[in-house]
């Protein structure tokens, strides 16, 4: 049974729905974003390379044509880069096919490595890390206990591009409720525009019986934007964001409509789709929407 192998729950980006997930750290370095109960249950630690050693021998007799490779749990790149690049050796050793191994990586912990540290692991066949910016305001960032302002968004998100890596950076609709909507999306925009990430991801907010941020509901912070407001606030962010080229994808489960295109070169059918699915007004029913 590999089922063993994983400790409490494990989750993942959509992207990498076909990967080998492989737990390398367990738990959230950070665990105090306000809206996030992901590894609440968990203290953090970084697996021992036994350990992890240990898991990939009871993988591979059922999965050794493994091409893409997930580290987590959240963050998975807080861990020290030799370690880590000594796990990506053990990796490229075992799965002989393996193309991609993508990573977690919150701002905080980028900010200790250097961008040859970036370089050497990037050297050593990781290849994309997945970013929380969740906002770009800073407002926004305060109150859900990023841990992390714009400006450290933004420089560190450009290290690891400088490193060669690949980006994907996540954000979240409805994240400053209808109050901070408007900063929200803007400054959103903002960021990712600095940032110039190589794929961009919208989820959209789910208030979690166990979270933080559902003591601010009702207490005049918080207010829930409905599923217009939502798109209205995907809208601005679209139109307001200024890359090279990135893959756009709101698409999530917790989305209220599927949609997704390259920026720049669609942003102008991406902005018509939203704009259709505003005034269709049928939206996903909140209980098929999910994390
Ligand atoms: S959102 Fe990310 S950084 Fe924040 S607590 Fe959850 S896993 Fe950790």
């Amino acid at each position: 049974m590999i089922a063993d192998i994983y400790e409490g729950a494990v989750f993942r980006p959509p992207s990498e729905a076909y990967s080998l997930i492989l737990q390398t750290t367990i738990g959230c370095s950070w665990n105090r974003c306000t809206f996030c109960v992901a590894f609440t249950d968990k203290e953090y630690r970084v697996k021992s390379l036994r350990d992890i050693q240990r898991d990939v021998d009871k993988i591979i007799p059922y999965y050794k044509d493994v091409q893409r490779i997930f580290l987590a749990d959240g963050n998975a790149l807080a861990m020290p880069t030799a370690e880590l690049a000594s796990i990506l050796d053990f990796l490229y050793s075992k799965f002989h096919i393996l193309e991609r191994v993508s990573i977690y990586g919150g701002p905080l912990d980028i900010r200790k490595k250097s961008v040859d540290e970036l370089r050497i692991l990037k050297e050593k066949g990781l290849e994309l890390v997945y970013f929380g910016l969740e906002s770009g305001s800073d407002e926004v960032l305060r109150k859900i206990r990023k841990g992390a302002k714009s400006d450290v968004m933004i420089d560190t998100a450009r290290k690891v591009r400088e490193a060669g890596l690949k980006l994907s950076v996540i954000f979240i609709l409805g994240l400053g409720g209808t109050e901070l909507s408007d900063v929200h999306a803007r400054e959103t925009a903002r960021v990712i525009s600095a940032q110039d990430p190589d794929y961009t991801a919208a989820l959209t907010l789910m208030v979690e019986p166990n979270s933080e941020i559902i003591k601010e509901l009702g207490s005049g912070n918080l207010t829930l934007l409905n599923p217009s407001e939502v798109l209205k606030e995907l809208r601005s962010i679209v139109e307001g964001i200024d890359v090279t080229n990135t893959v756009f994808r709101a698409n999530h489960a917790s989305n209220y409509a599927p949609i997704g295109g390259v920026l720049p070169s669609d942003k102008e059918r991406i902005l018509a789709h939203i704009d259709k699915a505003m005034k269709s007004g049928r939206f996903k029913p909140e209980f098929l929407r999910a994390l």
